[in-house]
């Protein structure tokens, strides 16, 4: 679903584009597939879990749970992982000749044309210019989202999806993107008319409101959209999860289940919201597939993401990221304007037409940054492990949950690879981590 979502809104809208990162982020943890080969490692069929002696050792303890996969599973986990790395290239100069597309054939300049014919207010103007744009940006992508989000994902069987229901949940999508993504789009193009000189800076600080916006409002007004949230009834899981939340200082009567296993066979849990409405939630598919020590590890997990703040630290990090990006967009707009605004049809910075212009631009320096995002992301998700495991004491419980996840995400990585590429530490650095800590608490884990 969130893959929707950040496609949806990645329609050039470069603060959606983060949210969707956001929210990405905090989404954990586990994915499994409802295949036949992968049944025969659900928890209740797996040997048990080595136990804890004087003689524990967590490396052979990892390298016994990384033994649990077989030749071929892991090719294709790592077939799965790999192709990504090259579609993170794929869809970043897809979208550069989408821009360049739009600009070069003058596309750009008649829509602005045509917006400024139907009405001569400046906010109108710009607000049908950027439905124009989200609408057309959707239809030219569409090849590359229908291989990446459906085709591949139904070829390594890990959507559940029929074309109709994936079809739907694209076109919320883009009605998503059509209201927030028009009035953000509208808010901006105010500041960049107020803001001549100093836009750059207003534009990051606006920016990151709308991001904050964005993110608050989501649990309220677009994760409903695509699934059903409901209150976990089962009092063997609900009564461990909430235990854990008053363990560590979470004051909430409510456990969420939703629905994801209409659109995918991953397990997954995620903590999304900001202020008010921050709430945790776990999917049918984990709750259907894992043993309760792995829900609850996973839970511990998600539950360390919002003790930690992880939300309101990476808006820090992002409100750094937008400020220097939005002061490259000056510099970058203001040359690639002055070389070819002419040809292309772009009277300013201020001119709507320009959009693909600005989009291209945070896109090469998003693409630019890679690492330094993935890396921000991973280092709180290895501290929201380490919290997981030192609260929920399922160090098993997150070694099979790790396993899990290596249906789709490479399990062994090299370090430069991990560095670049991995949003989340590696599954095998995940179970290491699991194994120390159990290795340091010998007799007092859990059963
Ligand atoms: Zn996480």
């Amino acid at each position: 679903m969130r893959t929707v979502i950040s496609r949806a809104v990645l329609l050039g809208l470069l603060l959606l584009t983060l949210a969707g990162a956001i929210i990405a982020q905090t989404t954990a943890q586990t994915t499994a597939q409802t295949t036949a080969q992968t049944t025969a490692q659900t928890p209740a069929q797996a040997p048990p879990p080595a136990p804890a002696t004087a003689h524990f050792d967590p490396q052979a303890a990892t390298e016994a749970y990384l033994a649990r996969m077989t030749p071929e599973q892991r090719a294709r986990s790592d077939a799965y992982f790999e192709g990504g790395y090259w579609l993170l290239l794929w869809d970043f100069l897809y979208g550069l000749g989408v821009a360049w597309l739009l600009l070069g054939s003058r596309l750009s300049a008649r829509m602005r044309d045509f917006a400024e014919r139907v009405t001569s207010l400046r906010w109108l103007q710009t607000l049908l210019y950027a439905v124009q744009y989200i609408l057309v940006t959707f239809v030219l992508g569409l090849p590359l989202t229908l291989y990446e989000d459906f085709f591949r994902e139904h070829q390594y069987g890990l959507s559940s999806q029929s074309f109709g229901g994936w079809m739907g949940d694209e076109l919320k999508g883009v009605a998503l993107a059509l209201v927030f993504g028009g009035l953000a789009l509208t808010l901006l193009y105010w500041v960049l008319r107020a803001a001549p000189r100093t836009w750059w800076l207003w534009g990051a600080v606006v920016a990151l409101i709308l991001l904050v916006f964005t993110i608050a409002v989501s649990p309220v007004f677009i994760e409903p959209v695509f699934n059903k949230y409901t209150e976990l009834q089962d009092p063997a899981l609900r009564g461990p999860i909430l235990s854990l939340a008053r363990a560590n200082g979470i004051p909430t009567d409510h456990v969420y289940v939703f629905d994801a296993s209409k659109q995918t066979n991953r397990m997954s849990a995620n903590v999304s919201g900001l202020f008010g409405t921050t709430r945790i939630a776990l999917n049918d598919n984990l709750l259907r597939r894992a043993a309760p020590p792995e829900v609850e590890a996973v839970m511990g997990h998600e539950m360390g993401h919002y003790v930690l703040h992880h939300v309101s630290k990476s808006m820090l990090f992002f409100g750094v990221v937008l400020v220097i990006g939005f002061g490259l967009l000056r510099w970058g707009f203001d040359r690639a304007a002055a070389r070819w605004g002419e040809r292309w049809g772009i009277r300013g910075v201020a001119d709507p037409a320009g959009l693909p212009l600005l989009a291209a631009l945070f896109a090469i320096y998003l693409f630019v940054l890679t690492p330094v995002i993935k890396t921000h992301i991973r280092t709180e998700e290895a501290e929201a492990d380490l919290f997981g495991l030192n609260a929920a004491r399922q160090p098993d419980g997150m070694a099979e949950a790790a396993l899990h996840l290596a249906e789709y995400r490479k399990m062994s990585p090299g370090p430069v690879e991990e560095w670049i590429f991995f949003d989340h530490p590696s599954g095998r650095n995940r179970i290491l981590m699991a194994m120390r800590w159990k290795a340091e608490h010998l007799g007092e884990v859990k059963p």
